[in-house]
């Protein structure tokens, strides 16, 4: 662990260094994000969004490594920074898979769960475990996270992704409001999101929203930062032509491992 912590620290700390301020400052900083990845800004440090594959993501801001939605093996997070908190939007297993958990919810960190996934937990997960039902407002080591609801409104759709089953959630990182949409397609509730800074948007046929869908939902509700995930199979090209100038798409890798 402390080796594996020092050598992301030492990779993170070299742009810092490169940008002239000064070597106390850098490392500081670095210690606190301690995850490589696209980084944002925020009032109190920088977060870092880290792609792991498909809907599984590492958000990273001062202490904290927040795992969204992770699925694969233990092994795909071996070099990354522990867990301090993780938070699974519904019971698929693209994301939500109990041997992934039981390798990254180590030293008693909160789960944020749907009831359907925490009734698939483990016992000893279960312990640690948090329900939010669509709606719910809470805290997640001291950061406001709410429930948005995610499912299907394409009527031969809603057998996917029924209403009342999954979460998105909002995550708030000092002044930045990160959503993550989970799976779902243009909900009443995602479009009336107001001041999101960064959104991850879902995009694949026929479970979440092409391509159009995407566009229509991300020029409504105005993210800053809209990131497409969720899109294994779909080519997602076009989406950035068919985004107003006011949205900055960020595309990452999410299929480095197919
Ligand atoms: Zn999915």
């Amino acid at each position: 662990m402390t080796t594996r912590r020092h050598l992301l620290i030492s990779l993170s700390a070299l742009p810092l260094l490169g940008f002239g301020l000064p070597v106390s400052r850098a490392f500081a900083q670095a210690v606190e994000t301690s995850l490589a990845g696209d980084t944002i800004t925020t009032a109190n440090g920088e977060l870092v969004v880290h792609p792991v594959q498909h809907a599984s993501l590492l958000l990273g801001w001062r202490d904290q490594v927040i795992y969204v939605d992770p699925v694969g093996g233990g092994a795909l997070y071996g070099q990354l920074p522990s867990a301090t908190a993780v938070v699974v939007t519904h019971a698929n297993p693209d994301h939500f898979d109990v041997p992934t958990l039981e390798a990254v919810a180590t030293g008693s960190i909160p789960l944020i769960v749907t009831q359907e996934v925490f009734d698939q937990l483990p016992d000893a997960l279960k312990v640690n475990a948090t329900v939010m039902a669509n709606g719910d407002e809470g805290s997640l080591n001291g950061l406001s996270i709410a429930a948005i609801p995610a499912y299907n409104t394409t009527p031969d759709k809603t057998k996917y992704h029924p209403q009342g089953a999954g979460n998105g959630y909002l995550i708030k990182f000092a002044d930045k409001i990160v959503y993550v949409a989970g799976d779902t397609e243009a909900t009443p509730e995602m479009l009336a999101l107001k001041n999101i800074d960064l959104a991850f948007i879902p995009i694949n046929q026929p479970y979440t929203m092409t391509v159009q869908q995407a566009a229509d939902a991300i020029n409504t509700f105005k993210p800053k930062i809209a990131y497409p995930y969720h899109y294994k199979g779909t080519d997602i090209s076009g989406l950035d032509a068919l985004v107003g100038d006011e949205v900055e798409v960020r595309l990452l890798e999410w299929y480095a491992n197919g």
